[in-house]
């Protein structure tokens, strides 16, 4: 195992039954209040790809590529769920387990062809990860690679992405 892995697993705290039973909730938090391991891991993706603009998926996604986007000099842009960016967005749907979800992104966020690369904590069923591919594309840019720092490998989230380069810090 890597340093940069232990650094993670050691800091990703597994709580049981969040958000609802069944689910083992992998909490970021301890990693974010650790200065060292937060910025190892920013370092770590910033490095990964030239890209012009970094995107965070809304909440944990932002934490980890804002500094990222700063870090490696691209621009950073929001994936938001829906309803809550103030101008023209394009949006992409997925499914729950249970109903669906929405999530959506400013129309006029990329120049076309712009380098992109997607970031959020977690890869689980892998379908947040596919809408955003899908909006970044419509919206005009190239999605270099989706970058996450843990992928739970046994929910298989991987299998929707075999059209784009998935790159994960830790998979458990
Ligand atoms: P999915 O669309 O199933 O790949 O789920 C990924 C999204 O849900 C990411 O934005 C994660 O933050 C969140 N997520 C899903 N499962 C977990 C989990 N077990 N622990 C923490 N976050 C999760």
């Amino acid at each position: 195992m890597t340093e940069l892995s232990s650094l993670i697993l050691d800091r990703i705290r597994d709580v049981p039954d969040y958000p609802q039973p069944g689910v083992l909730f992998k909490d970021i938090t301890p990693l974010l209040a650790d200065p060292v391991a937060f910025d190892a891991v920013i370092e770590e993706l910033a490095g990964l790809y030239e890209v012009d603009k970094i995107v965070g998926i809304e909440a944990r996604g932002f934490i980890l590529a804002a500094p990222t986007a700063v870090r490696a000099g691209a621009g950073f842009v929001p994936v938001r769920k829906k309803g809550k960016l103030p101008s023209e967005t394009l949006e992409a749907s997925y499914d729950l387990e249970y109903g669906s979800a929405t999530i959506e992104v400013h129309r006029d966020a990329f120049v076309p062809g712009e380098r992109v690369l997607i970031v959020d904590d977690v890869l689980a069923t892998g379908g947040t990860a596919r809408a955003a591919v899908e909006l970044v594309r419509r919206a005009g840019a190239d999605v270099v690679a989706v970058a996450v720092l843990m992928e739970l490998a046994f929910l298989k989230g991987r299998e929707r992405l075999t059209d784009v380069e998935l790159h994960t810090l830790v998979v458990v």
